[in-house]
């Protein structure tokens, strides 16, 4: 097994990503500052937040998700499980979705 196999890679980018959300601002970061703090494509970081809010679960910890909200109403994505910013606001239909953001408690 090689140390550049994915399972290594997704380690450390989960172990990076930690590192940024623990440093994270009251406001959290969304998927977009992570990716770029992190140095992975946009659409992978949710995945990746999936299995660190599992470890961090484990560990005592928490991935505190402050939810999307839209620009256009002000509708509070609250129930929403999954990690990605929404397509369009269930209310009004717009579009335009200020995306989740996230943190890490312990
Ligand atoms: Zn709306």
């Amino acid at each position: 097994m090689s140390e550049q196999g994915p399972q290594a890679r997704g380690t450390t980018v989960r172990a990076a990503l930690e590192a940024a959300l623990a440093a994270a601002p009251e406001q959290g970061l969304t998927a977009r500052e992570l990716s770029a703090a992190v140095g992975i494509p946009e659409k992978d970081v949710a995945e990746h937040l999936v299995h660190l809010e599992k470890s961090l679960k484990a560990a005592g910890g928490r991935l505190v998700v402050l939810p999307a909200e839209c620009l256009a109403c002000g509708f509070i994505f609250r129930d929403r499980k999954r990690l990605t910013r929404p397509g369009a606001c269930p209310e009004c239909r717009a579009t335009r979705i200020e995306p989740p953001a996230f943190r890490v408690e312990r």
